[in-house]
């Protein structure tokens, strides 16, 4: 076990061989980072460990110039500078460097000013480290990160919206919705739920094939995003049922936007050949919170009776009101 007296010998002894000239040489040139000394003018009277392999220059050529020969350009000099006068030192200070021939690198820069017994300054001891290896990982990671983000958000995407259509999946079309009605405020602003279910659309699969009714689904996607407003919420129910959430629709304003789709749909013709036109029409069940339903499901479910009265009726038409009450708007 070591002992105080044993220690303070260790000691000693170390303290002797720092001061070997022999060692301290093997010290600086052995550093492995660059290790540059000036004097008080700043310039260069001390250029050992890796500088030579850092910066290219051969000790002859930078000897009694300027540490500025090394830097990037005149403001990181000068901050470096600035730096140095107010705090005496700095410590991993990055700033960009120079090679010689003009190739720019990232410096980790740390450094001292010396001072003499009185408190003068005699120069600066700079310990200086190639940055480029940590920059260049850490450009790598922020773009892995970019790329990252990237898919995480395409991701999302493509898990809220149905391929087909490009519109909203039915529970983000609901969640949308309830943010939306949660946003507004549902005692104060109507909220219009327009449900649309297309009319006999599996006779257009067993006659033309799915490739063709899937066309048709998205014309309907399409004339829906088109008739509706910025703000309002379009979505793929599933199969061939589609939904609109129009914040601030009251009865007659949901009860339209579904009549214009219904038109437009019931105009499309989408050509299979020169002779093979394929006319599709679309029937809709509409509601409003807080006029006909108190929650967001009560008002989808309304809208789902009035679209099965609509297909009862015949079809090709949007129902807005309940078999036992008059017809009020559509
Ligand atoms: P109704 O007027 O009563 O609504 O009759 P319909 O034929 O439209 O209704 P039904 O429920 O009998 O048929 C719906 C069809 O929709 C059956 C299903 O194969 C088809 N379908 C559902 N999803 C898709 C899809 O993504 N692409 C295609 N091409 N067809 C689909
Ligand atoms: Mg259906
Ligand atoms: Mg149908």
């Amino acid at each position: 076990m070591p002992v105080a007296g044993d220690s303070l010998a260790a000691q000693t002894d170390f303290i002797a061989l720092l001061t070997d000239p022999d060692l301290l040489q093997l010290m600086l040139f052995a550093c492995p980072d660059g290790v540059l000394a000036t004097n008080e003018e700043g310039d260069i009277a001390l250029y050992a460990g890796a500088s030579e392999a850092m910066f290219g220059y051969r000790p002859v050529e930078v000897m009694g110039h300027s540490y500025r020969l090394l830097l990037g350009d005149e403001q990181a000099f000068q901050s470096l500078r600035r730096e140095l006068e107010s705090h005496g030192q700095v410590s991993n200070y990055e700033i960009p460097a120079v090679r010689k021939g003009g190739a720019a690198f990232s410096a980790a820069v740390s450094a001292a000013v010396m001072k003499d017994r009185y408190g003068c300054p005699i120069g600066t001891i700079f310990y200086i480290r190639d940055h480029s290896g940590v920059r260049q990982i850490e450009d790598a990671l922020r773009r892995n990160n970019t790329q990252l983000n990237h898919l995480v958000s395409e991701l999302d995407h493509l898990a809220k919206h149905d391929q087909l259509t490009g519109l909203l999946r039915r529970g983000s079309a609901v969640e949308a919705a309830e943010d939306a009605l949660l946003s507004s405020g549902l005692e104060r602003e109507p909220f219009g739920v327009a449900l649309f279910d297309l009319d006999q659309f599996k006779s257009v699969n067993d006659s033309y094939g799915h490739l063709v009714g899937d066309r048709v689904l998205a014309t309907l996607a399409t004339v829906m995003r088109r008739v509706a407003r910025a703000h309002d919420i379009v979505g793929r129910f599933g199969g061939e049922e589609f939904v609109a959430f129009l914040p601030g629709a009251d009865l007659a304003a949901v009860s339209g936007f579904a009549e214009r789709v219904r038109v437009a749909i019931e105009r499309s013709r989408l050509v299979i050949s020169d002779d093979i036109h394929v006319s599709i029409t679309v029937s809709a069940g509409v509601a409003t919170l807080p006029t006909c339903a108190d929650s967001l499901n009560d008002a989808l479910r309304i809208a789902d009776d009035r679209l099965y009265a609509a297909k009862r009726a015949g079809r090709n038409r949007v129902v807005n009101h309940d078999s036992d009450e008059r017809r009020s708007a559509a």
